[in-house]
């Protein structure tokens, strides 16, 4: 530990075998920001085991900064179905299969009131739609079965239920009351450690159940609604129906915070700006004098059972692709026949040069 920076984190740096860090990707709303992408979290665990929670608009670009290896990253467990919680699952998607992701996409997420609102219907529908993305790359890159989604779709009503439980990994969802059914929230338990992600909502007693004691509390809170109001130009009836109706101001997240008791209470999804960091947490310290952080992106949490430690991770702008945790072993066979291929129409207006080999082959072919 004590080798470490004390004040920033850089891409690289070791987990303790017992540690958990807890990385903020994206910490903004809908409307993306260029210092504040969508939501999105990843949990990364000193097994080895990595998680993201929800990867919305823009998260991607700060997930790709931190180095990981997107071979490792076939793990996403979604809250709801919000743009700003899944927007850049594409990304993810199709970059993942070239870079070295040669299992499926494993994601999970809620059911609904209805089928065609739920998790397996916004899957397959995903699927279709990255279809042509898809069997275009795979003409070109080996990807063992890494062109392939794997959406598991778990009953979105049932408040503590496990959804997840491999190596020693226990993830549990409950229900999130945001603006219709569907939305969940989830808790991670590893090693005697526990995290507990709101995506979207209010404050609820499926939180106050399921998140007592837990390390970390990761909850959204809305810009106070006047400060909101004066800051949109919007009246204040229409900012207060957005922050308190369908969303929760810091001041809700702190009572939260203040029946649950986490180690940490963190709030996100917010519009942070030099002149509202103070409102924000001047209204979380009416209901929670306790530990707080007012996340922004590319926040860094170590978690251990003596300490939690926050910084802020300094990734390179123009950041390349780190290899995956398989380079330098034999990559899967190329399975150009599976896929479309182009009309001799369209190869034979290729103009040669000379010196460019333009036929693709496989890495050993
Ligand atoms: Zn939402
Ligand atoms: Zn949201």
């Amino acid at each position: 530990m004590h080798d470490r920076d004390t004040n920033f984190f850089y891409p690289g740096e070791k987990l303790l075998p017992d540690e958990m860090r807890i990385t903020a990707l994206g910490t903004g709303m809908p409307f993306v920001r260029r210092r504040q992408a969508s939501a999105g979290w990843l949990v990364e665990l000193g097994n080895g085991d990595k998680f993201i929670f929800d990867l919305g608009t823009g998260s991607s670009a700060n997930l790709n900064a931190l180095g990981v290896p997107h071979s490792l990253l076939d793990k996403v467990f979604l809250t709801h179905l919000h743009i700003d919680h899944f927007g850049d699952m594409g990304a993810l998607y199709g970059m993942g299969m070239v870079r070295g992701r040669f299992t499926p996409l494993r994601v999970w997420g809620p059911s609904a009131a209805e089928e065609r609102l739920g998790t397996a219907a916004f899957g397959k529908a995903f699927t279709d739609m990255m279809a042509w993305d898809i069997e275009s790359r795979r003409g070109v890159v080996s990807a063992g079965t890494g062109w392939k989604t794997e959406f598991n779709e778990f009953d979105y009503s049932i408040s503590g239920h496990t959804i997840f439980d491999e190596n020693d990994v226990t993830i549990r969802a409950f229900p999130a009351i945001h603006c219709i059914d569907g939305p969940v929230s989830y808790r991670l338990d590893w090693n005697g450690l526990s995290m507990v992600y709101l995506g979207d909502g209010k404050p609820s007693q499926f939180m106050v159940d399921n998140a007592q004691n837990v390390d970390v509390l990761i909850h959204e809170a809305f810009v106070p609604a006047a400060d909101y109001a004066r800051q949109t130009h919007l009246p204040l009836q229409i900012a207060q129906n957005i922050a308190h109706g369908v969303h929760c101001p810091p001041r809700s997240a702190g009572k939260i915070f203040d029946l649950c008791q986490p180690r940490l209470g963190v709030i996100y999804h917010t519009m942070i700006s030099e002149s509202l960091r103070i409102p924000i947490l001047d209204d979380l310290r009416v209901t929670w004098k306790g530990p707080a952080a007012l996340a922004e992106d590319l926040m860094v949490l170590n978690v251990t059972k003596e300490h939690i430690i926050q910084r802020q991770a300094c990734v390179p702008e123009l950041a390349w692709p780190a290899p995956a945790h398989t380079h330098g072993q034999k990559r899967p066979a190329m399975e150009r026949n599976k896929v479309p291929q182009m009309s001799q129409w369209l190869k034979d207006a290729e103009i040669a040069v000379e010196g460019v080999e333009t036929n693709i082959s496989d890495v050993d072919g």
